[in-house]
């Protein structure tokens, strides 16, 4: 056996680890919606954050305003884009096309999905289709390896989905866990939750997926939630449950400013909880707006390491 490395031996080499911080944006409809996401990308870069993911839409229906917000948060900000890329909604030939565009863009991370299937669609695997996240994973390391030299300012770093309550069509958690670890294996670099309610469902997914050999971050994904209609707007489209509790408050309350606090409140416990139960940062869905999701970093007061603010990258003129 060979004697401890000096890494082991002085465990305080490498300090304590800083808890990430990431934020959710997605690619805006129309120019009042783009105005606004501007103002709450301004706010959200002066917090730092390590990394903020943009949306890829049901379908790839807004692969042009997916691809336009990450070139502008590229070249006019300091922000380090996060794109989501699904299966669903493009052929391989073409998500092979998507995945170096946006490395050739300079993207640098991408969250493999395999995207909601479209109502109806069988859940059967598709003869000549990606047909899972794993499969996506597997094609971005593909284009990864013949890009190696032009990438030797940094590999690309591969984020998946997990699910702290069952996926919908998942025959059980157990299974849902054999299908992370299978995302590990076939090169993802960290997870991000689906939005979860209840703080017992993160442990238990992190006990879950650490016995079973899942070694990646997974990083609890949180959602202010401020109002009823939101909630259950959400729960039709994760199917995950809303907690009946925050539902009762929200609708109990009289006022904006009472259910922006509720749901700060709910937010921070969970948050707190998850960081409790282990986790390795925390990701902020935000709906584009950042009034609810800088009250939660403010009460949260993250262990995050103080950077010196970085000169903004401005577009060259033409
Ligand atoms: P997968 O991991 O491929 O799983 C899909 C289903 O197939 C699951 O039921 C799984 O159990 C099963 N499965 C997986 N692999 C296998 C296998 N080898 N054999 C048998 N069964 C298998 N959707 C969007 O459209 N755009 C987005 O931008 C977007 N962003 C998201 C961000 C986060 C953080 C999260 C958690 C979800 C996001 N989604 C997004 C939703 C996501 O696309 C859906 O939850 C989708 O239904 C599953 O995607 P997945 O990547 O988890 O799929």
């Amino acid at each position: 056996m060979s004697p401890p490395s000096l890494i082991q031996t002085h465990p305080k080499l490498t300090g304590a680890a800083p808890i990430a911080l990431s934020y959710e944006l997605f690619p805006p409809r129309n120019a009042a919606a783009e105005e606004s996401l501007w103002a709450t990308i301004r706010e959200l870069e002066s917090t730092n954050p390590d990394y903020v993911s943009v949306t890829y839409g049901a379908s790839g229906s807004n692969r042009s305003t997916a691809v336009a917000l990450l070139n502008r948060l590229l070249t006019e900000t300091t922000l380090r884009p996060l794109a989501h890329l699904t299966c669903v909604g493009n052929n391989a030939e073409e998500l092979a096309e998507i995945i170096s565009e946006l490395l050739d863009h300079g993207v640098r991370g991408i969250l493999a999905l395999r995207g909601d299937l479209p109502k109806g669609a069988s859940t059967a695997p598709q003869p000549g289709q990606l047909n899972y996240a794993q499969d996506l994973i597997e094609l971005i390391r593909r284009v990864e390896q013949r890009r190696t030299a032009l990438l030797c300012a940094g590999k690309v770093a591969i984020g998946v989905a997990a699910y702290p309550a069952k996926h919908p069509e998942s025959p059980s958690e157990q299974h849902d866990v054999e299908v992370l670890l299978a995302k590990q294996r076939s090169g993802a670099d960290f997870a991000i939750t689906q939005v979860f309610f209840h703080p017992e469902q993160y442990a238990d997914l992190l006990t879950r997926a650490r016995r079973a050999g899942v070694t990646i971050p997974i990083v609890p994904g949180v959602m202010p939630l401020t109002s009823v209609r939101r909630l259950e707007r959400l729960a039709t489209l994760t199917g995950v449950e809303p907690a009946p509790a925050l539902l009762e408050a929200l609708g109990r309350a009289d006022d904006d400013g009472e259910r922006r606090r509720i749901g700060v409140r709910a937010t921070v416990d969970l948050a707190r909880a998850a960081l409790d139960a282990g986790a390795p940062g925390i990701h902020l869905y935000t709906f584009n707006e950042h009034g609810a999701a800088l009250d939660v970093l403010d009460k949260l007061q993250l262990l995050r390491p103080g950077r010196p603010a970085l000169p903004r990258r401005t577009l060259a003129p033409a």
